[in-house]
């Protein structure tokens, strides 16, 4: 199916549950009603002048428009292309030229971002976009009037006649990554990569119609647009909208008043949420499931979200925007332990290997080395780069993902950090994830991340950046090695210890160690 089919087919099934609720406005849309304006857009949209293949962008914080034009695209056959929020002009010039983007839907602003005046500003030097809508203006206003006309008319037999025209391995999106490690990346993914990903990914949590998912979760990344949207609406489940951007109370007051059975999040957002001065206030009882992804989801976090939330079916994925994004995936009926400790197994469709990164050899079990996949979930390519796309994309169609990773006798995946993060010290290869894992369990650390440092006589040294609980001493270095004696091997016991309020994070909510590596550097002078 495109994803405006299955779109279709969750209408015809379940037409008047609600398919999305906006809390903060008090917005609600049923299937049939979503359905209706995602074809209106469509054809306002189609009004404009985009056509099949057109790059359409949308640059906004999460809100119901977002969503509607994310499937109105999808039906026109034109390729979403989503902006992170929380780019500045000369981010948003980058994206615009690189994808050629023709029509940018954009929210007018949002907390310190003035979205249209940083529009304006690039529009000269981006000659291929010809047209600008800002949401709740007039220009948005006469879109949705011109479609909702056209809806009166032959406006359905318009969007039938595209239809007939689409095919499910049509590029629907290029969807940058989150730039962890570099520049962001457009992976260009098909309706087939991305309908399919978050339909599976929806069965492993076992939704259904009665299901009502929590969004804090950016819509610009696939956790939002693939893991939430179309997991939701390819089982009829409800889309929850806590908040444009992410905030620990609204998130816990939109679970209580819209009785979510799920909720995601990366593991920063969960570590927020449990530690929200009135996360008590709120009744979470209607919690069943959700998913934490995103970045490495520390086993302690993961048993307080199972414990003091009340989420026992809570899931972890693994993956990347490159595919889709999920790979790997914990299942409801893995056992306690391992649904808490590693990544899950291989997702329904899909092949992963573990290879030494060096001779590609597949490399046995138990053994670590570089994360690969294989299957329908592979994007089709970066967008307009044919040589990163082969950098990463093997013959055989593997994905090197960048990721270290070891595959236990009964299949499930742990992942133990990203090969740029590795650190080698006098020769001994340490996984910061692991002492990250180790440092979670002091009773006064709330957030625990270790990077290498260079060092003369060992070539890299451990840093360990902590934030503290309120109300605790920061550590020190004796008092961390004091802690870690004994219970680590002595090389992997971090040198230094940095006490900051908080890590330097991309909007995805990853940390961003790259720069943290910079600072460290700096601190040591
Ligand atoms: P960039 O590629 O631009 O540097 P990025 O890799 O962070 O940024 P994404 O595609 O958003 O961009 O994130 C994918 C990465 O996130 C994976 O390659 C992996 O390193 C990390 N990741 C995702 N899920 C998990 C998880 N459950 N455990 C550990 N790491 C994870
Ligand atoms: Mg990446």
């Amino acid at each position: 199916d495109t994803i405006g089919e299955n779109l279709e087919r969750t209408v015809a099934a379940f037409g008047e549950r609600d398919a999305l609720v906006d809390v903060v406005s008090e917005r609600r849309w049923s299937y049939r009603e979503f359905a209706d304006d995602v074809d209106a857009v469509a054809l306002g949209l189609r009004e404009r002048g985009v056509r099949k293949g057109d790059r359409v962008g949308i640059w906004a914080p999460n809100c119901p428009e977002w969503t509607l034009v994310q499937y109105a695209t999808a039906k026109l056959g034109a390729v979403l292309v989503t902006v992170n929020p929380a780019y500045r002009a000369h981010e948003l010039e980058f994206v615009l030229r690189q994808a050629g983007v023709r029509t940018l839907v954009a929210a007018p602003r949002h907390k310190s971002s003035d979205y249209a005046a940083m529009t304006e500003e690039v529009r000269p030097s981006c000659p291929q976009l010809v047209d600008v809508v800002l949401i709740g203006e007039a220009g948005w206003r006469e879109l949705l009037d011109a479609g909702r006309e056209l809806l009166r008319g032959d406006g359905r037999a318009q969007l039938a006649a595209v239809a007939d025209t689409l095919s499910a391995d049509d590029p629907v999106n290029i969807q940058y990554t989150s730039g962890t490690t570099g520049f962001p990346k457009g992976a260009t993914l098909s309706h087939h990569n991305i309908l399919n990903n978050g339909f599976h990914v929806g069965e492993l949590c076992l939704y259904t119609e009665e299901d009502r998912i929590c969004l804090p979760v950016p819509f610009y990344h696939c956790f939002g647009m693939v893991m939430g949207n179309l997991a939701a609406t390819s089982h009829g489940a409800c889309m929850v909208i806590p908040a444009p951007s992410f905030d620990a109370s609204a998130t816990l007051r939109a679970v209580e008043r819209e009785r979510c059975t799920s909720l995601y999040g990366v593991p920063t957002m969960f570590i927020a949420e449990l530690s929200a001065p009135d996360f008590a206030e709120y009744d979470l009882s209607s919690l069943r499931t959700g998913i934490m992804a995103g970045s490495p989801c520390p086993a302690e976090i993961m048993k307080q979200v199972i414990g003091l939330m009340g989420m026992e079916q809570v899931s972890i994925c693994y993956g990347m925007t490159e595919t889709s994004p999920v790979s790997t995936q914990t299942r409801v009926d893995d056992p306690v332990e391992r649904r808490v400790s590693t990544v899950g197994r291989v997702g329904p469709h899909l092949e992963v290997k573990v290879v030494d990164p060096d001779s590609g050899r597949t490399l046995p079990r138990g053994e670590p080395g570089e994360l690969c996949t294989r299957g329908y979930s592979v994007m089709l390519g970066y967008w307009a780069d044919p040589d990163g796309t082969a950098a990463v994309l093997d013959e055989a169609r593997w994905m090197h993902t960048g990721d270290l990773a070891v595959m236990d006798e009964d299949g499930y995946v742990s992942i133990t950090g990203r090969i740029k993060d590795m650190v080698i010290r006098g020769g001994e290869n340490i996984y910061p994830r692991e002492i990250e894992e180790f440092l979670y369990t002091h009773p006064d650390v709330l957030d625990a991340q270790v990077v290498g440092v260079p060092d003369a006589r060992y070539g890299e040294e451990l840093m360990a950046w902590l934030r503290m609980r309120e109300g605790t001493r920061p550590l020190t270095p004796e008092t961390l090695r004091t802690f870690c004696e004994g219970r680590l091997a002595h090389y992997k016991i971090p040198r230094y210890v940095h006490v900051v309020d908080a890590f330097p994070m991309t909007v995805t909510g990853k940390v961003r160690k790259v720069e943290m590596r910079e600072k460290a550097v700096e601190l040591l002078g």
